[in-house]
């Protein structure tokens, strides 16, 4: 579980007022230290405090996007999910035949970030990055050939590609 305390100290040095059910929330979150939709935290923050609906927890979470503390990532399972932002940020291999999904470092990242800032001036954040593609067990498997190349991603196949 990651450290409620430190979390609280970062929002509240945005200016952050912690209310209760804010505080529930980020507990939830620490307690997760996964990737969770809405739903899923708010099934959650509903096992202590009935009072929070889900709209509440939507309004939080997007706040907490926006503060920098959270990062809201499509991983192409058919819903946006939350998770703590690392430091430093990790990232994702997601793929596309079989759904799996395996942790990519930052380093690669920090060498982009500087080479589009100084190419554009825009100075990119790369937090928490989806990469789509077709992981090694599939491409062993001979079914890489169809889905190379697709840059959409696309929902978690069914069970029966998966055989
Ligand atoms: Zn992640
Ligand atoms: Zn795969």
């Amino acid at each position: 579980m990651r450290e409620l305390q430190a979390l609280m100290d970062r929002v509240r040095e945005y200016g952050w007022r912690i209310t209760r059910q804010r505080a529930i929330i980020l507990q939830t979150l620490c307690e997760l230290d996964r990737h969770a939709s809405a739903e899923e935290i708010h099934e959650r923050v509903a096992l202590h405090r009935r009072d929070v609906d889900l709209s509440t927890v939507y309004r939080t979470l997007e706040s907490l996007r926006d503060l920098h503390i959270i990062s809201q990532t499509d991983l192409g399972r058919g819903c946006a999910e939350f998770e703590i932002l690392d430091e430093p940020p990790h990232h994702h291999l997601i793929c596309t035949r079989c759904g799996s999904i395996h942790d990519l470092g930052h380093d690669r990242f920090e060498a982009m970030t500087v080479a589009i800032h100084q190419e554009t001036g825009f100075f990119p954040r790369f937090d928490h990055v989806p990469v789509f593609g077709v992981c090694s067990a599939c491409r062993q498997g001979g079914r890489a050939n169809s889905v190379e190349g697709t840059a959409v991603p696309r929902s978690v196949p069914n069970k029966e590609e998966q055989t």
